[in-house]
C-alpha cells in the first residue's frame, strides 16, 4: 500500500468512508502510515468478492453498460454522464463525484423516474458496516442531483445448492436496506474529512471496533500496532477463548499484565494455567489418567487422516453450497500392528476442472479398510466433509460414513489441558503444539517446507495449478504432498509424545 503524504489533497470513496466509520485511527493509518499493518492474506476473499462481484452484473440480464476501471476516475465519472440521459438501462460500475467524496455504484439501475443502488457483497450475512456503505453512496449520488428511489444489498445466499447452471437470482439474495439518515452522512464526511486534512494520528483507544464482530466484517490490520506499548505477555495474549470482550473488561480496568490479572482473581482455569506457566515458568502440565484413557480407545491397524480443502463463493460442482469445503487431497500414515513398520499413502486430485473429490473417495475407501481405528486432529472438519462427500456419491457413502464412525480425535489432550507447555502460548492448534513439544526439530518445521507452508496456501496452490506449466505444476504438486504428508507426520509423532508421557 502507497502512503499519502499529509497535506496531500484526499478525497474519500465508499470504502475510506466505511473504515473511518469503523475507527477514524484506522482511516488515518491506512492513508498515512499503512506500513505499520499486518500483512494480511486477502488474494482468496478477494479472488471470490470479485468474481461475485462479476456475476452479479448480470442480475438484470446480459444488456449492462459497463463503465471500466480507470486510475483516473475523472474518465469514469465522464463516462457513466454518456450514459445517464439514455435511460432506462443498467450501468455497472456508475461513477459519481460530490465534493472530492468518489463511488461508483456496483450495479445502478436507471429507470425512467430514479435510479436503484444495488450494493454487491461476497458474503452470507449482511453487516452493519454494509448499510453505512449503501448509506453513503445513497449521499453522494443524491448530492449528484440523482433521484434515488431505493437501495438494495445483493448478497450470496448460503442454502443455495448448485444444481446445472448457476441460477443467480437463486444464488443472491436482494435485500431493500433503509439508508441511514442524510444528515448523519454529511456529519460523518465533514469529519472523516478533517481526519484525512490533519496531519496528527487520531488518539483513539481500542475498542469492540477492533475485532470482526457484527458490526465489522474484519479484523483490523493495525491492532498489533494499537497496543504496542503494552507490556508483554498482556491480556491480549491470553488464549483458550476468552473472548475479545472480556478481555476488553480486564483492560479496561486497567488490569492488563498476567500479574495484575491472576491478582484480580484470574479469568478461567485454563486461561490462569497459561498466565501461571508463563509467569512462574512452570514445567508441563500432564494429565497421565486422562491421556492413557484415551490412548486405551486407539486400535490397529492404525490410521492418521488430514484432508486439505478449497472454498469457492460460486459453487462449481453440482450438490456443493457457496462456501462450501471442497477436499481435494489427503495425506494417510498408519501403522497395521503394534509396533510395526509406518507407511504412508497420499492422494492428490489431478481433476482440476472436474470434481476432485470424486477421485479422492474413491482412494479413501481403497486406503483404508472399514473399521480401522482413524486418527485426525480436530474431528469436526473431517467429519463433515466426510458426511458431506457420503451424501455426494451414494456408492461411497456406507464406507465414508464407517471411517466416520471410527473416527478418533487426538486434539482432546490439548484443548482440555491435559498436556500444556508454556510454549503452546494459550493454544491447542496443531500448528503451535508441534513446535512446543519438539522444540527445534527440523523435521517437523513447516517453515523447512518449499511453496506450501499452512492450509490456506495449500487451497491457493491448488486452484492455481490448473494455470501451471507442466515443470512448475508438477514442483508445486510436490510442496502440496509434503505439505500435507507433515501434517499427519505431526499427528503420528504428537500420538507417539502422548503415549510416551502417560506410560
Ligand atoms: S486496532 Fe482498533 S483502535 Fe487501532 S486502528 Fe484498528 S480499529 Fe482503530
Amino acid at each position: 500500500m502507497k502512503n499519502k503524504k499529509v497535506g496531500d489533497t484526499m478525497s474519500l470513496s465508499k470504502s475510506r468512508y466505511c473504515t473511518g466509520i469503523r475507527c477514524k485511527k484506522e482511516l488515518w493509518l491506512s492513508c498515512f502510515k499503512s506500513e505499520v499493518a499486518e500483512e494480511q492474506d486477502n488474494d482468496a476473499v478477494l479472488d471470490n468478492g470479485n468474481k461475485v462481484g462479476d456475476f452479479a452484473r448480470g442480475l438484470f440480464g446480459d444488456d449492462y453498460i459497463l463503465i471500466e476501471y480507470n486510475d483516473n476516475k475523472k474518465i469514469m465519472i465522464e463516462e457513466t454522464k454518456k450514459y445517464l440521459d439514455k435511460k432506462p438501462n443498467i450501468i455497472c460500475e456508475a461513477s459519481f463525484n460530490y465534493n472530492n467524496n468518489f463511488c461508483a455504484v456496483d450495479v445502478l439501475k436507471n429507470d425512467l423516474d430514479g435510479v436503484e443502488i444495488y450494493e454487491v457483497k461476497s458474503s452470507t450475512e449482511i453487516s452493519d458496516i454494509y448499510i453505512d456503505d449503501i448509506s453513503y453512496q445513497t449521499w453522494v449520488l443524491k448530492k449528484c442531483g440523482l433521484n434515488v428511489k431505493k437501495s438494495y444489498l445483493v448478497h450470496i445466499n448460503s442454502k443455495y445448492i448448485k444444481k446445472g447452471k448457476v441460477d443467480r437470482n437463486k444464488f443472491f439474495k436482494i435485500e431493500e436496506i433503509t439508508p441511514r439518515d442524510m444528515g448523519l452522512i454529511e456529519e460523518n464526511v465533514k469529519e472523516l474529512e478533517s481526519i484525512l486534512n490533519s496531519d496528527r494520528e487520531p488518539d483513539i483507544d481500542i475498542s469492540l471496533a477492533c475485532k470482526k464482530n457484527k458490526m465489522v466484517s474484519y479484523d483490523c490490520p493495525f491492532f498489533n500496532y494499537c497496543i504496542r506499548n503494552l507490556p508483554r505477555p498482556n491480556i491480549f495474549d491470553v488464549g483458550w477463548r476468552t473472548s475479545f470482550n472480556k478481555k476488553l473488561d480486564f483492560y479496561y480496568n486497567n488490569l492488563i499484565t498476567y500479574s495484575d490479572i491472576l491478582a484480580s482473581g484470574g479469568i478461567s482455569t485454563k486461561a490462569d494455567n497459561q498466565m501461571n506457566c508463563e509467569l512462574n515458568n512452570l514445567g508441563k502440565i500432564i494429565d497421565r489418567d486422562s491421556i492413557k484413557k484415551l490412548l486405551s480407545t486407539f486400535t490397529y491397524p492404525l490410521y492418521f487422516l488430514d484432508f486439505e480443502s478449497y472454498q469457492v463463493a460460486i459453487p462449481e460442482i453440482d450438490g456443493t453450497r457457496p462456501y462450501q469445503q471442497i477436499c481435494f487431497q489427503y495425506s494417510l500414515h498408519y501403522y497395521l500392528e503394534e509396533d510395526g513398520e509406518l507407511f504412508h499413502k497420499e492422494y492428490l486430485s489431478e481433476d482440476y476442472d472436474g470434481n476432485p473429490m470424486y477421485g479422492l473417495c474413491k482412494q479413501l475407501c481403497e486406503d483404508i479398510p472399514m473399521n480401522s481405528c482413524v486418527l485426525v486432529y480436530n474431528q469436526s472438519f473431517e467429519i463433515t466433509r466426510l458426511k458431506e462427500m457420503a451424501s455426494l456419491f451414494p456408492e461411497f457413502s456406507d464406507h465414508l460414513l464407517n471411517i466416520v464412525d471410527n473416527i478418533k480425535d487426538l486434539l482432546p489432550p490439548f484443548r482440555n489441558q491435559e498436556y500444556y507447555v508454556k510454549e503452546m502460548g494459550g493454544s491447542a492448534s496443531i500448528k503451535k503444539v508441534l513446535p512446543a513439544l519438539f522444540p527445534g526439530d527440523e523435521k517437523l518445521d513447516y517453515h523447512n517446507l518449499e511453496q506450501v507452508h499452512k492450509g490456506d496456501e495449500a487451497s491457493n496452490a491448488y486452484l492455481s495449478l490448473k494455470t501451471l506449466p507442466y515443470e512448475e505444476q508438477e514442483k508445486l504438486r510436490y510442496s502440496l504432498l509434503r505439505y500435507c504428508e507433515l501434517d499427519t507426520y505431526a499427528m503420528v509423532k504428537i500420538w507417539g509424545k502422548l503415549k510416551e508421557v502417560s506410560e
